[in-house]
């Protein structure tokens, strides 16, 4: 159980590169700060998730959400569940629905891996603490 506590949500990397230091490092549970609520100048709303260098201190981000990952990302967990549900009644799962949730994944992370080029190096207020961040991703969430 206490393991089970200690595993990133899915689409995080565990392997971490300091983009300022160079450090590796981990992502865990304690560690990360999953979806936080940021804002543009524009009122846009983000998701973003990142962890701090246990070295440097500095802000890596690994990933960005919006509300249309957000959505997509709800169907994705959808479907794994009626997958799951369905190996544990021992039924068969058709190909068309394999290659089905295969492409929403898919399409989850190419929209993720966009949406963070357009926010690279963009300047997005924390809801939570009110505070400006020159947001930069950190390489391993384009893998
Ligand atoms: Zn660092």
């Amino acid at each position: 159980m206490d393991e089970e506590k200690k595993v990133v949500p899915k689409g995080i990397a565990t392997n971490v590169q300091c983009t300022k230091c160079g450090r590796l490092f981990q992502t865990n549970k304690e560690n990360l700060k999953y979806q936080e609520s940021f804002r543009d100048e524009s009122g846009r709303s983000y998701l973003l998730s990142y962890v701090d260098c246990p070295n440097c201190g500095d802000r890596n981000f690994v990933q960005a959400d919006n509300g249309d990952t957000i959505s997509l990302l709800r169907d994705v967990k959808k479907d794994f569940s009626k997958l799951a549900a369905q190996k544990a009644k021992h039924m068969t799962i058709s190909k068309k629905q394999l290659i089905r949730f295969e492409k929403e994944r898919q399409h989850l992370s190419e929209l993720r891996i966009k949406l963070i080029d357009k926010i690279d190096g963009s300047l997005l207020k924390e809801v939570s603490s009110d505070k400006e961040f020159e947001v930069r991703f950190n390489k391993c969430s384009r893998e």
